[in-house]
């Protein structure tokens, strides 16, 4: 069996909490790997088919943008990394981490930082032609024209796509809700007849929401952290499914963080997330140099010289 690859820090998951984790690392000095199951970094962003008008630094970035940068970002910084991979097991050492990737290869690393993300909620339903889940590539790619369209969802990204479908030329975009979440700012332009607010049924099989039927059915449920990317490991969960977290990103489990949407600290965005990063980065350069500092104190007061220096 080949040797384990050793690093300081293993970050799962390449969108922009993993990369901006990454960059940090790097640049203070650690040696860290970032495992992301896709080809290029960027995450979430990979499937955001509109303008990123959302960050300050970067003016009308389309999602595809914004993927790019922070994949030569990586490169840029020369950060280690496992393309292509899929980190698929980790299990806890008395001094780190070890993980199994779907390449076989056993990666060795002090500290951990899940950065996996999050899939679309499916609540059941299964995507499949006419019936899309999530939004992103399969709405931004379907033709709507002269379609009956059912949208099931009421948050922001519910009434988004109920626009944009509505511009593709639908000849119905009905929203089923049982809440409506959206901010005002959503709901400007939308009919109230399109809206339907309280409980409804679904017949899934056969495209049926409260026995109306329609020719394409979008549920857009919104969110949950990505169980598989915690390989395994059973940190404490909140009670919305997310990992729980203190302050400095850390999960329940020593020396396991978690960072970006799989922990859900703040509004789910790029820039929160990568601010995780940055925050767990922080939090391990501390730990990292703490531990340094007292190995070091340790020879110092092996070689008696504790009490000579404190003399002087
Ligand atoms: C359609 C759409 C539009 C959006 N528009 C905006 C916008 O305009 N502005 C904005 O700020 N935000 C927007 N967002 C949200 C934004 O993209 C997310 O908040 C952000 O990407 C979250 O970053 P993250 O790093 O936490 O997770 P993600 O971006 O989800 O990245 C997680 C990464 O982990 C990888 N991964 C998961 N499990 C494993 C594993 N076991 N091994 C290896 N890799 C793994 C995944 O492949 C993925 O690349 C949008 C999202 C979508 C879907």
């Amino acid at each position: 069996m080949t040797k384990p690859a050793k690093f300081d820090v293993a970050i799962v998951g390449g969108g922009p909490a993993g990369v901006s984790c990454a960059i940090w690392l790097k640049q203070l000095g650690f040696n860290p790997v970032l495992i992301e199951k896709n080809e290029i970094c960027g995450g979430l962003q990979l499937l955001n088919a509109y303008t990123n008008t959302w960050i300050a630094t970067s003016a009308n970035a389309h999602g595809k943008d914004v993927a790019a940068a922070l994949q030569a970002n990586i490169e840029r910084h020369e950060v280690q990394t496992r393309m292509s991979t899929t980190a698929a097991e980790a299990t806890l050492n008395h001094d780190g981490i070890t993980i199994r990737t779907d390449a076989d290869e056993v990666i060795k690393a002090s500290f951990l930082v899940l950065a996996g993300g999050v899939k679309p909620k499916g609540a059941g339903f299964a995507a499949r032609i006419g019936l899309l889940v999530g939004p992103g590539p399969a709405v931004a790619s379907s033709d709507f024209t002269g379609q009956r369209v059912a949208i099931l969802g009421g948050g922001d990204s519910a009434l988004e796509n109920y626009r944009f479908i509505k511009n593709r030329g639908a000849s119905l975009v009905h929203v089923y809700a049982r809440s409506l979440r959206a901010r005002a700012e959503m709901l400007e332009g939308a009919s109230p007849d399109d809206i339907h607010v309280g409980s409804y049924t679904t017949d899934a099989d056969r495209n049926l929401v409260n026995g109306e039927h329609y020719d394409v059915v979008v549920v857009l449920y919104g969110y949950e952290a990505h169980k598989s990317a915690l390989m395994g490991l059973e940190p404490l969960m909140r009670s919305d499914g997310f990992v729980f977290t203190d302050k400095d990103c850390m999960t329940s489990i020593d020396r396991v963080y978690a960072i970006g949407e799989i922990a859900q600290r703040a509004h789910p965005c790029c820039v929160t997330s990568m601010a995780d990063g940055v925050v767990a980065a922080k939090a391990i350069q501390r730990r990292m140099e703490a531990s340094k500092a007292s190995q070091f104190l340790g020879a110092v007061k092996r070689l008696g010289r504790v009490a000579a220096m404190a003399a002087t």
